[in-house]
């Protein structure tokens, strides 16, 4: 019998090593955050757990700068935030813009296929961000269109594409949005409200310093109305809005059951996002950033997007030529315990992704990084002052003071 179980005989608890996240996620959590996924665990409809749904749920708010009833996280991953969004919104024979830079608006346009819908692509090229007069173009040609989707900050690729601007295209042409910003949460400037998306998904395990499995959204009350007002079920029963109102709302009804413990930790880490300070975060991801560049810099190695729109959590750079790549991604793993990310698509074997999200946000990966990165290197055959890269990030550190005072500021809003 015991053959079918495959090999039980030395297994033992398991203990992971303890690795620096410096990929595309998912970044490393706060232990502050992980002290807090290990407390006892609670019914999901124990008062004393609504009462902290309730917290998480304006602390959410404040993270998406939003004042959208509808704010909770899913339980499930960023992958199934975007599907809540299209499942819910694209009705049969809806037609919806889909902006394509990179992976994830690539699985946007299977979504809306999938709930019987038409997607009118818009093309980019991978490293570009979303070109706001192609999609002013798509929606003139497509004056029935409903919804506009597009990726805030594109993963893949490193590149951030301007929301505002693209919002505002959307609702001139009288189209709801739905925007991915799963890397973006409490990495880059994002405002929900101000900006006016329609319909919002995130991640926990990228910039927000928390482990990977939920996915806060938001949904303005124009969703909410269309949402209730389909005349066909919402194809899958999990997602549809329409019964977890139920749970999340204020009835408090059975739906499924949420996994408490996690829920704690996305608690704990937006805790830590608002006594931060949103516009802290932000300054400290692109301090963080800048420093990296100025090390890369030293090294000769370049950056796959143009410097305008470049995201300060994701840092993709071109492979110096003539390395193997992968040998260097094993070295790190293996001698400095450091994760970085490879390249997808056409950029398998091309690029590097230096991820700088969350918790892992800090001056120490940083310089780690770029030790690790001379002395792999240099071992590998390039010709490298060792320090150079260190000193450049250290003075780029200097040049880029953390603004103190607007953790206040972002407090008080
Ligand atoms: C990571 C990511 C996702 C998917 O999130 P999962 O938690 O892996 O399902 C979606 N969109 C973007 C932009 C991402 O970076």
């Amino acid at each position: 019998m015991t053959r079918h179980f495959g090999p039980t005989k030395n297994i033992g608890t398991f203990y992971p090593p303890q690795r620096v996240l410096m990929g595309p996620g998912p970044s490393d959590t706060h232990p502050r955050v992980l002290a807090a996924m290990a407390r006892p665990t609670l019914g999901h409809l124990d008062p004393v757990f609504t009462d902290m749904m309730e917290e998480l749920k304006s602390l959410l708010r404040y993270a998406f700068q939003t004042s959208n009833l509808l704010t909770f996280p899913v339980s499930g991953p960023g992958s199934v935030g975007m599907e809540m969004c299209f499942v819910n919104m694209v009705n049969p024979g809806d037609k919806v813009i889909v902006c394509r830079n990179g992976v994830f608006g690539g699985r946007m346009i299977e979504n809306v296929q999938r709930c019987g819908g038409t997607a009118v692509v818009v093309e980019d090229k991978w490293g570009a961000p979303v070109d706001p007069q192609k999609v002013e173009d798509a929606l003139k040609q497509n004056p029935d269109a409903k919804i506009v989707a597009f990726v805030h900050a594109e993963t893949s690729t490193g590149a951030l594409s301007d929301a505002r601007t693209l919002c505002e295209i959307a609702h001139r042409h009288n189209c709801l949005t739905i925007v991915d910003t799963v890397t973006s949460l409490g990495g880059s400037p994002l405002k929900v409200d101000e900006w006016k998306i329609d319909a919002i998904y995130s991640g926990s395990q990228k910039c927000l310093s928390c482990p990977p499995g939920l996915s806060p959204i938001s949904f303005s009350e124009r969703v909410v109305d269309l949402v209730k007002s389909r005349k066909t079920k919402v194809q899958s029963w999990f997602m549809d809005l329409n019964l977890l109102f139920g749970y999340w709302g204020s009835t408090r009804t059975y739906h499924h059951t949420a996994p408490t413990n996690a829920l704690y930790a996305l608690h704990e880490s937006l805790l830590m996002l608002y006594e931060e300070g949103l516009e802290h975060s932000w300054a400290r991801h692109q301090r963080n950033h800048e420093a990296l560049k100025a090390g890369f810099e030293t090294l000769g190695m370049e950056y796959l997007v143009e410097e305008n729109s470049r995201l300060p959590q994701l840092n993709s750079v071109h492979v110096p030529q003539g390395i193997d790549e992968k040998e260097v991604r094993r070295r790190l793993l293996v001698d400095y315990s450091l994760e970085i990310g490879a390249g997808l698509g056409d950029f398998a074997g091309k690029i590097w992704r230096f991820g700088l999200m969350g918790y892992s946000s800090r001056m120490e990966n940083v310089m780690l990084c770029l030790g690790a990165l001379e002395a792999v290197l240099s071992d590998m055959g390039m010709k490298i002052e060792q320090g150079t890269a260190e000193a450049a990030a250290h003075q780029a550190y200097a040049a880029h003071p953390l603004p103190v005072e607007s953790k206040k500021t972002a407090k008080a809003a």
